[in-house]
This record gives structure tokens, sequence and C-alpha cells, in this order.
């Protein structure tokens, strides 16, 4: 009897160490398979939040350049120089300012002597922009069909020089101008609508330098003129430009440009994604 007692205790004490082993086994799996959850779960959601960062990121502080390409601004405020009529003989002058600065300018071009230097242009970290083939108001203006025609020869002519297809416009006279009404009453109302359905996008400017007057205008007045911008504005689009004479001179155009990163103001060109900046239309 004695034996049979001692066998089943032997036997009970294998099947609780047996037990206790498996209960001891289970919990630590647990244990790591829910540590491990709790793991991915961090990593789901953090990855998640710095999805939802990067997108917010994406609309409220990226910029495009030229190409597309996404960067930082240093500030809030960024300056646009721009310049009409050109290319002129000055264009490679005002180009090596341009790298001197570090900077890119927006030229709306025309077609003239010059065309070489579109490619110029568009090797530098400039940007090439439409303004007008012949750039003459009464045949331009006289109707919408005339404008549409000068805008796609000038927009050939820019492609053929460069390859580059350029969406980016300016009207002579910008949007405002009441020039037009002498030639076509309503011209400036239909075209803005009319390009816009061509696929163009048009700028006007919020400051200038005023060398567009026909007579030279000293270098002190270009800076006071092209500095003279609203406090409130984010993009500061300067008009200016580049012909054979009386255009922007480089004394002029250095201390804008020093004055603006001064201020700690960006320098952008362009594009398709900068901010729209246009008149009112008059006419
Ligand atoms: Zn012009």
């Amino acid at each position: 009897m004695k034996v049979v007692t001692a066998r089943i205790n032997k036997k009970s004490i294998c099947i609780i160490a047996l037990f206790l082993t498996a209960v001891c086994v289970l919990t630590a799996f647990s244990v790591k398979l829910s540590a491990e959850n709790a793991e991915q779960k961090r990593t789901e959601s953090s990855s998640e939040d710095a999805k939802i960062q990067a997108e917010n990121t994406e609309t409220e502080c990226f910029m495009k350049d030229k190409n597309g390409n996404a960067y930082f601004p240093k500030s809030d405020v960024t300056v646009y120089l721009t310049f009409d009529d050109g290319p002129s003989k000055n264009t490679p002058q005002i180009l090596s300012l341009l790298k001197k600065y570090g900077i890119g300018a927006t030229f709306f071009v025309t077609n003239g002597k010059y065309n070489e230097y579109m490619k110029d242009i568009v090797d530098s970290s400039s940007a090439i922009a439409l303004h007008s083939y012949s750039h003459k108001y009464p045949e331009i203006y006289s109707s919408e069909k005339a404008f549409l025609d000068d805008l796609e020869k000038i927009h050939d002519l820019v492609q053929k020089e460069t390859g580059v297809d350029a969406r980016i416009i300016r009207f002579p006279g910008g949007s405002s101008n009441t020039i037009s009404k002498k030639y076509c009453k309503g011209i400036m109302t239909k075209l803005v609508k009319d390009v816009e359905k061509s696929g163009y996008i048009y700028f006007d400017w919020n400051c200038e330098n005023g060398d567009a007057g026909g007579k030279n205008v000293s270098a002190d007045n270009q800076i006071k003129n092209a500095t003279k911008y609203s406090k409130k504005a984010k993009s500061i689009v300067i008009l200016m430009h580049d012909i054979d004479s009386c255009g922007v001179n480089l004394e002029a155009l250095s201390g804008i440009i020093e004055f603006y990163q001064n201020e700690g103001a960006d320098f952008g060109v362009i594009t398709e994604n900068s901010p729209l900046v246009r008149h009112k239309v008059k006419n």
C-alpha cells in the first residue's frame, strides 16, 4: 500500500511541475506578443503622424523651384525680380549679376535681336516666361484672335530657342492696361479668360523700379521705387525692364537685391505654383 501511495505522489508532482512549466511558457509568450503589438502600434501611429505632418508641411511651407523641386523658403516673404521686353544686349550682364548673388529672376521675353540669350536665361538659375512676339499694342489688342496668335508665336519661338514649353505670361501693359480700349473695347476682360483656357497663367506686379518711363531713371530712384512695397505682401513681384537703353541699371539692381537680402527675404522665380499677383482688369 505504501509503495502505491509513493508512486501516486511522484506522478502528481510530475504532472503539477509539467503544468506549471506550461503556464510559465504561455505567460511569457503572451507578454512578448502584447509587447510586440504595442511596439507595432507605436510605429504605425508615429509613421501616420509623420505622414500627416509631411502633408501639412507640404501645403504650408514648401515652395517649388522652376524644375518643380520642393524647397523651404528661408522667410515668409518672397521677392520675384521680373524683367520685361528682353532679351537685350544687357541680358548677359544681368544674368551674371544674379549669379553673383546666387539668385534667379523671371524674364518675360519678346522677339528681338538677341533671341540667342533666351537659352542663357534657361541655363542659368532664372526662368523664361512669355510677354509678346511683336509687342505692338495696335496689333495685339485689335482682337482676341490677334492676341492669341501673337502669344502662340512667342511661345513657339521660346520653345525653338530653349526647348521650354513656357506657360507663364505677362500682358504688355499688364492686365489692368486701358490703352487696349483704344483698339478693342472690353478685350482685357475676355483675354484674361482666353489665356487661362489656352493653358497659360498670367502675372502682373505689385512693385516696380520705374524704369519704364522711356527716360533714364537714376540708380538711386530705381532703388527707392523698387523698395516701396506693402508690408503685408508675402509675394513681392518687382517689374523691371531688360532693354538696350533706359532699362534697369546694374548698380540699381545690386542695390535692390541687397535691400531685400538685408530684410531677410527669399528670392524666387515665377512658376505655376507661385502665388498669383494680379491687377484689377479695367477694360
Ligand atoms: Zn513690355
